[in-house]
């Protein structure tokens, strides 16, 4: 069911938002944009008079535990979201120090329409990571309605983000807002692309990508490498790539990549020169080399001047594009002009030719933040890992939940 479609009004609306956001020493929120992005769903859900009960995960709780083995609730609480959710959503929000217990339970039993609670971490129960059927009933039982707008996490089979959905019939759950946008994105791309289609593939490690690169394939027309992984192409091919991070192990899939492109008609588009540095940080001794011939003393960190031209060229010629991965190192300043050039094509491709763009992964996300063009680009995916698997062609628990 949509979210516009559910009958919220006076109901209590239990929504799995995804506040896993960083959060400094002193307490304050350093990117909000997880928060920015779940309020329209909020704001949406309070406007229509229901009372919203908000959860999420923050960090690892369940793996960084105290010496004594208890759960380091100081460092992983929630609390220090509530200003920042206020800001964004324009009302009081009550934290609850408990996520299924009593204050919790009192908490909800007391709210009315148009008042917002956040509970504590979810993963601060071991039988969140497990998708534990027991606190996904003591979690249902907080909401008439559920509504999982927590993309990030909807790779994760948890308690949460799946198995809670089981205890609502369909009339009474949906995905909020972000995450039907995030769906939206990766379907246009998917199923319904204008093409050509091209697809900018980078990051650091060919094994993270092959599923990925594998199901592209099947739709895309051009697909660009860069990042670390071009190393890995390179030595396939007989290329020299010095000290760079490499996949030895991963050749052999590299070639099957290239040979499978060759039979669907998709091209590939590897590196023509790169960038080499003598060690790995920013200041650095660098130079240009032309791709699969760097020397035995250099390591690759960026992509060079002729594969900007050239990956520029076929992005300018796209009608659709998905960028996943950057370029280079693009967190030390000198390594980063590839991965700022690719940005700038995506973005001129998406404005003057009213190419369909979405940034799905990590670091491409930061990426195009860094470059400061996340504005002028289609769609920006909040979920990494996620969006990766969702393009990888699989279905998510957290989907699954909602239409089953
Ligand atoms: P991923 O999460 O797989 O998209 O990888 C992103 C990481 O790959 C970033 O932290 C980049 O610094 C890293 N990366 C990209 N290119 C290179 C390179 N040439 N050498 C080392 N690391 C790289």
């Amino acid at each position: 069911m949509k979210l516009q479609d559910l009958d919220v009004t006076d109901k209590t609306v239990l929504v799995r938002v995804d506040f896993n956001v960083p959060i400094d020493e002193d307490g304050q929120v350093t990117d909000d944009t997880r928060i920015d992005k779940a309020a329209p769903t909020i704001r949406h859900l309070l406007e229509e008079g229901a009372a919203v009960v908000l959860m999420s995960h923050l960090g690892r709780p369940q793996q960084e535990k105290l010496e004594d083995g208890t759960i380091d609730k100081e460092k992983f609480t929630l609390r220090p979201v509530i200003t920042t959710l206020e800001d964004h959503i324009g009302c009081q929000v009550t934290f609850v120090e408990d996520t299924i217990g009593e204050e919790a339970k009192a908490a909800v039993a007391k709210i009315e329409p148009g008042q917002v609670i956040l509970l504590e971490n979810t993963r601060f129960y071991a039988g969140e990571e497990k998708g534990d059927e027991d606190l996904a009933k003591a979690l249902s039982e907080l909401g008439d309605i559920y509504v999982n707008d927590a993309f990030g996490a909807a790779h994760r089979e948890h308690a949460s983000t799946a198995t809670v959905a089981k205890f609502f019939p369909a009339d009474k759950k949906s995905f909020g807002f972000l995450m039907g946008a995030e769906l939206d994105g990766a379907d246009k791309l998917l199923n319904h692309p204008a093409h050509p289609v091209t697809a900018i593939v980078g990051g650091a490690k060919v094994s993270d990508k092959i599923l990925l690169l594998e199901k592209l394939l099947d739709f895309a027309d051009n697909i660009i490498i860069g990042g670390a992984m071009a190393y890995t192409f390179s030595l396939a091919k007989g290329g020299k790539v010095g000290k760079s991070l490499v996949e030895r192990n991963k050749t052999d899939n590299a070639l099957e990549l290239l040979k499978k492109a060759e039979s669907k008609g998709t091209t590939i588009y590897l590196p023509l020169d790169t960038v080499v540095g003598k060690e790995f940080s920013n200041d650095t001794v660098s130079k240009v080399v032309p791709a699969g011939e760097i020397e035995d003393e250099w390591q690759g960190l960026d992509i060079g001047p002729k594969s900007v031209e050239k990956f520029s060229e076929v992005i300018a010629g796209s009608k659709s594009i998905l960028w996943n991965g950057p370029m280079g190192v693009f967190e030390m300043k000198n390594f980063a002009k590839g991965t700022n050039a690719i940005a700038e094509a995506v973005a001129r491709a998406t404005e003057e030719n009213g190419a369909y763009s979405l940034i799905g992964g990590g670091d491409s996300v930061s990426a195009i933040n860094q470059a400061g063009l996340a504005d002028q680009v289609s769609f920006v995916s909040t979920g990494g890992g996620a969006m990766l698997e969702l393009l990888e062609g699989k279905e998510l628990p957290g989907i699954k939940a909602i239409n089953s």
